[in-house]
């Protein structure tokens, strides 16, 4: 018998970009294709989304894509695997649509096959067979996969949470996850986000008592800001606005095309005529209206944020106007949300966060659930997945202290770029690849290569030099002054010489060159940046980015 790779390229250590590929023998799957929100985003670097050109070594055995949902972490990175290997991709309604949102944007629909499957469905893929469990999530259609192979079964949870009460769609499909259990589990790939959570994740429904007093209190107009997929929340919204007597108006671009498809596929239900557009909820009276709002993160280009600075569409955040943000703050995004709530408030707006009001519930399983998961599942092993490190550890620390049977050595802890080996005698990690991201310009879509991210980097840090050397091209003397100019370098003071003597370093270097030396200009050039990079390094102690260029006359 063979072994089963197990093999993270995002969305272990990390939060987001979630993408596994699992391999037996010749053949591998992917599981989820996600983007990412990396920490070098003041560099001009919005996303990040896996490095597909690892996945190159496998490029024979890769077989098929599957989604366990639509959220962007697990889909956002679709169009740029799709790109580099050309793969079935099998996924719930729900979640092909809003891929086939994102691979129309970039006019890839027409070169892709989409294969739709329902809860409990088992395809066959080679080796594989993969049985789709139904999830609950703060998304809908989502799925937990068993994955069968000759050499054992594995689940991977997805994101999910046991909700018993979820708003739309059925609970989670604990009877099949206990079928499967009982047959016999090799290892459990479970969601670690919420790991540090005790108890029992709320069910989405938790949330309606909240809702419920916010409208019955509310004299003016209401804006609820949430993820534009986080459908329970709009379904309990469009229900208790209904209730009310306040129409619902959709404002910004995701919000409104999630809307959509979920109306179409009959995963939203709204009342007679309960959503109207912009210029109806206008002319209505300040009690009769709820805006659902994009721009819970404070997104500088969401909705939300524009309401609150005075640049929509001649409408604005007003005195007696009521806010609330039914949203957790996603790490990363804690200044720009703070900053959005100072401009709500500064126009004379109520506001009502998760921190006041039971008006935001998470869509991941906290420690009880994951107790749930693996009394369920009774896998051999767990393997944490979904989330930073901390996260991992913990549900490590949870599973070995408070469920019985599970010891240290039956939880494995593995890092993007590992390749875990599993069999039913054991699980040990063979080999350690190192993983950069890839990252993507948000503007252009196109990818930004490493280099430039840590050029950028270090002109942050360090500020940038230009040396400009003048030469005879024939002589190869030097005919004018070096220019030595300085862009955000810290420690100079102008006045104090430090150009000057700069610029003495650098003659001095020249004079003390072998012709030969200068005549090889690519040398000469990487020469002169060493010797100024030398030079600052001795007398200011800074690493500036050092741009040089010979200029011949
Ligand atoms: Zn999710």
């Amino acid at each position: 018998m063979s072994k089963i790779e197990i093999i993270p390229l995002g969305g272990i250590g990390e939060f987001g970009m979630n993408c596994m590929g699992i391999r037996y023998r010749d053949e591998m799957i992917i599981v989820d294709a996600g983007m990412g929100f990396p920490e070098e985003s003041p560099y001009g670097v919005d996303i990040s989304v896996p490095n597909f050109d690892f996945l190159e070594e496998y490029r024979d055995d890769l077989t098929a894509i599957i989604l366990t949902h639509g959220h962007e972490d697990h889909i956002g990175a679709l169009s740029w695997i799709l790109r580099k290997f050309n793969l079935p991709v099998y996924s719930s309604r729900f979640t092909l649509s809003l891929a086939e949102k994102r691979l129309e944007e970039f006019d890839m629909l027409g070169d892709v096959m989409l294969h739709r499957v329902k809860p409990k469905d088992v395809i066959e893929i080679g080796s594989f067979k993969i049985e789709f469990i139904h999830a609950s999530h703060s998304l809908v259609e989502c799925f937990s996969l068993a994955i069968h192979t000759p050499e054992g079964t594995l689940i991977h949870t997805g994101d999910y949470k046991i909700d018993d009460t979820p708003v739309i769609g059925p609970p989670y499909d604990l009877k099949t996850l206990k079928r499967i259990g009982d047959e016999g589990v090799l290892a459990l790939l479970c969601d670690s986000t919420n790991s540090t959570v005790p108890g029992r994740t709320p069910s989405e429904q938790a949330v309606v008592p909240a809702f419920e007093e916010i409208f019955e209190e509310t004299p003016g107009r209401l804006f609820v800001s949430t993820f534009s997929s986080s459908l329970h929340r709009l379904q309990i919204i469009f229900d208790i606005a209904h209730e009310f007597g306040r129409k619902v108006c959709v404002i910004g671009r995701s919000m409104q095309k999630n809307v959509e498809i979920a109306l179409e596929q009959g995963i939203l239900k709204t009342g007679h005529e309960l959503l109207v557009d912009l210029g109806t909820a206008r002319s209505l009276d300040d009690d009769e209206i709820c805006y659902l709002v994009t721009g819970s993160q404070g997104e500088m280009r969401a909705a939300l944020w524009n309401l609150a600075t005075g640049s929509y569409k001649g409408m604005e955040i007003e005195p007696g106007d009521t806010v609330v943000l039914s949203a957790r703050i996603i790490p990363g995004n804690e200044k720009n949300i703070s900053r959005l709530i100072g401009h709500l408030y500064k126009r004379g707006a109520n506001i009502i966060e998760e921190k006041r009001r039971l008006v935001h519930v998470s869509g991941h399983a906290s420690q009880e659930d994951i107790r749930i998961m693996v009394e369920t599942a009774q896998p051999r092993f767990v393997v944490p997945i979904h989330g930073e490190y901390r996260m991992l550890f913990r549900q490590k620390e949870f599973i070995k202290n408070h469920v019985a049977g599970y010891d240290d050595h039956d939880i494995i802890l593995i890092e993007n770029g590992n390749v875990l080996e599993i069999d039913q005698h054991g699980a040990q990690v063979v080999a350690k690849h190192d993983l950069h991201k890839t990252f993507i310009d948000e503007e252009s879509m196109d990818e930004i290569d490493y280099e430039t991210v840590r050029d950028r980097k270090k002109l942050a840090y360090g500020g940038a030099i230009s040396l400009v050397v003048t030469l005879d091209k024939k002589t190869h003397e030097l005919i004018a002054e070096p220019q030595v100019s300085f862009q955000g370098v810290a420690n100079i003071d102008p006045m104090n010489g430090f150009g000057r003597q700069a610029q003495d370093a650098i003659r001095k270097a020249i004079t003390d060159m072998k012709r030969e030396h200068i005549v090889d200009r690519s040398y000469f050039k990487e020469n002169l940046r060493v010797e100024l990079k030398r030079f600052v390094q001795r007398e200011i102690g800074t690493k500036p980015v050092i741009v040089t260029t010979i200029v011949e006359v």
